[in-house]
């Protein structure tokens, strides 16, 4: 069927007026709704009230001339172009060359005017200010989406690019929400944007799927929406120009029908948001950016759906600088914490070591020197002060090296399953040899303590480090209390003592390297034991608290799981 066109003749003379529309309606490639007007006041009073595709315009009218209507029409009435074929007479052609100067499509000499010319002319006029609308229409979306991408691309804050994108491509293509959903690594997802500010629940559901374990409506958490997403193959291909598209990607690959109810959404369009991939073809999908619109029904046309994905290949761009950018930031930040430890460990190295070395230099060269004028027992002394020195000095440095293993993130963890009565019974009994007489070290043992995993090692480290802060702060002596209780699930440990305690002020930043609490005097130690103590126990999965109180004691509580998941076991362990 033949598309029909409203056409517009402004002729005074009937007679003509006549001879077109007969033309024009014997046209079989073209159909024609013809309206007609006799002077320029009624032409105007037409074309305020409808659109023509096209207007045959005489030159000579009784009340105006037509290049003064066809600029009077220009200026008052049409946004664009003014679809216009001007009539002359012969000898007129200059008024002619004078429209098309001023934008009239095409011009017709009166005399020469046969059916055929008429019939051409008019669906060239029609193609041709079809076209100029299109241009029009695709500059226009041009311009838009340029804008767009300036004020997306304006940014490198990620959360920023986002919240700018998503009300941009709401204002762009006048719907109701606009929705960016990123990916995690697992396929699982959440929402990370949405351009609707006063949607409550839609601010809580940061979780929106969890890789289709929570597909129901049942065990809903509050405000979470149960949207199963699996990676989107392909797009489909886009329909013809001018049908309505109701999603790009199919529902059924994002599965958005609970996200749709959740909002009442009755039409979606989904673009994914594909970020280069370093060098591989394949690009990396990130996520989708999706429009959602909920007031009637809307019918997306192949535009929307192409704006949609220029802004978000614009939109990939952006979150892959602001990515670029936080990654370069990232490792600078590493860079200095590595450089401020380095600092930090040649400071203490130069400090600590000073000390025992002069002892260790002065006790070695007594001996070489005096050795013949020493009994046996000051010879033995001497030696002690040497062998006690040198072990401190190995021990700093076993815990530097440590220290350094941990901030490098080079942990080595072995569970292996563990008699955690046996393991601390030995650890007991070779502290109360060192702690001497003026502290009573108890054990205490309840619940069921079979079943556990840990690494031998790192447990060693935890408990040595903190008995033995136990019995080096209560330089006045006193019960160091060391509880093992068994649970369940997993094992508690406390260990108590009644020494100096620690300054509230100073308790927060205790587990970080080299701090050291304000009230050790002359207490030996580098402030990196509760550092290594922290980063044991944290790799076995465990947690640390400490509560204290000046001169009344410390109370530090280790707790452990008892089994660690199959996957983290290392071969040596089984
Ligand atoms: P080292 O590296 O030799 O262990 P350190 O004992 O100073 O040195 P940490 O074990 O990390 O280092 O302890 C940090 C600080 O916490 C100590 O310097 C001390 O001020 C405080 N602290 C730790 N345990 C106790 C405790 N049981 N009683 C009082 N203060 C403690
Ligand atoms: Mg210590």
């Amino acid at each position: 069927m033949l598309d029909t066109w409203t056409l517009l003749i402004i002729d005074d003379c009937a007679a003509d007026r006549k001879i077109y529309r007969r033309y024009l309606l014997k046209d079989p490639h073209q159909s024609y709704q013809i309206l007609e007007a006799d002077c320029a006041e009624e032409a105007l009073a037409l074309c305020q009230k409808m659109r023509f595709d096209v207007i045959l315009l005489d030159f000579c009218l009784p009340d105006m001339s037509g290049l003064e209507l066809f600029d009077q029409m220009q200026q008052k009435i049409f946004e664009t172009s003014v679809p216009v074929i001007m009539l002359t007479g012969r000898g007129d052609e200059e008024i002619a060359v004078q429209a098309m100067k001023r934008g009239a499509l095409d011009y017709l000499v009166k005399q020469n005017l046969t059916q055929d010319v008429l019939q051409l002319t008019v669906r060239n006029a029609i193609k041709q200010s079809c076209l100029q609308a299109q241009l029009y229409k695709t500059q226009e979306r041009q311009r838009l989406i340029a804008t767009t991408a300036l004020r997306i691309r304006q940014s490198l804050n990620l959360e920023q690019i986002l919240n700018t994108a998503v009300a941009e491509v709401q204002q762009l293509l006048k719907c109701d929400r606009v929705i960016v959903y990123q990916f995690a690594p697992d396929a699982d997802g959440k929402i990370v944007a949405s351009s609707v500010e006063s949607c409550g629940s839609l601010a809580l559901c940061d979780r929106v799927g969890t890789g289709g374990r929570r597909q129901g409506t049942g065990d809903r958490e509050q405000g979470e929406i149960p949207l199963v997403c699996t990676l989107p193959p392909a797009p489909v291909p886009l329909p013809h120009a001018q049908s309505p598209i109701p999603y790009i990607y199919e529902l059924g690959l994002c599965n958005c029908v609970s996200l749709k109810e959740q909002f009442n959404t009755k039409a979606n369009l989904v673009v994914p948001i594909n970020l280069s991939n370093n060098g591989n073809p394949t690009p990396k999908l990130w996520g989708l950016l999706i429009a959602h619109h909920n007031s009637g029904e809307r019918q997306w046309q192949t535009d929307d759906a192409q704006m949609l994905n220029e802004v978000s290949v614009q939109l990939a761009i952006a979150i892959q600088q602001a990515e670029l950018l936080a990654q370069t930031q990232a490792s600078l930040a590493k860079e200095k914490q590595l450089n401020a430890f380095k600092s930090q460990i040649i400071a203490t190295v130069s400090h600590e070591y000073r000390t025992p070395l002069t002892s260790i230099l002065a006790a070695a060269s007594t001996l070489v020197k005096h050795s013949q004028q020493l009994d046996e027992s000051k010879q033995q002394r001497f030696l002690g002060i040497i062998e006690h020195k040198a072990r401190y000095m190995s021990k700093l440095v076993g815990n530097m090296l440590l220290v350094n293993q941990f901030e490098l993130e080079k942990p080595k963890f072995q569970p292996i399953r563990l008699d955690l009565e046996q393991f601390f019974s030995d650890l007991i009994e070779q502290e109360r040899e060192t702690a001497g007489d003026r502290h009573e070290l108890v054990f205490k043992i309840t619940g069921n303590n079979q079943d556990f995993w840990g690494d031998r090692g790192l447990l060693q480290q935890i408990f040595t480090n903190l008995i033995s802060n136990a019995i080096k702060y209560s330089p006045d002596g006193g019960a160091v209390e060391f509880h093992l209780i068994g649970k369940e699930s997993q094992v508690i440990f406390y260990i108590k003592d009644q020494g100096i305690g620690i300054p509230i002020a100073d308790q927060e930043n205790l587990f970080q390297s080299f701090s050291r609490g304000s009230n050790v005097d002359t207490i030996p130690g580098t402030g990196l034991g509760l550092a290594i103590v922290k980063a044991c126990v944290e790799l076995h999965g465990g947690n640390i608290t400490l509560s204290s109180q000046v001169g009344q004691g410390t109370k530090v509580t280790v707790s452990l799981p008892k089994i660690f998941p199959t996957a983290q076991l290392s071969p040596s362990s089984t």
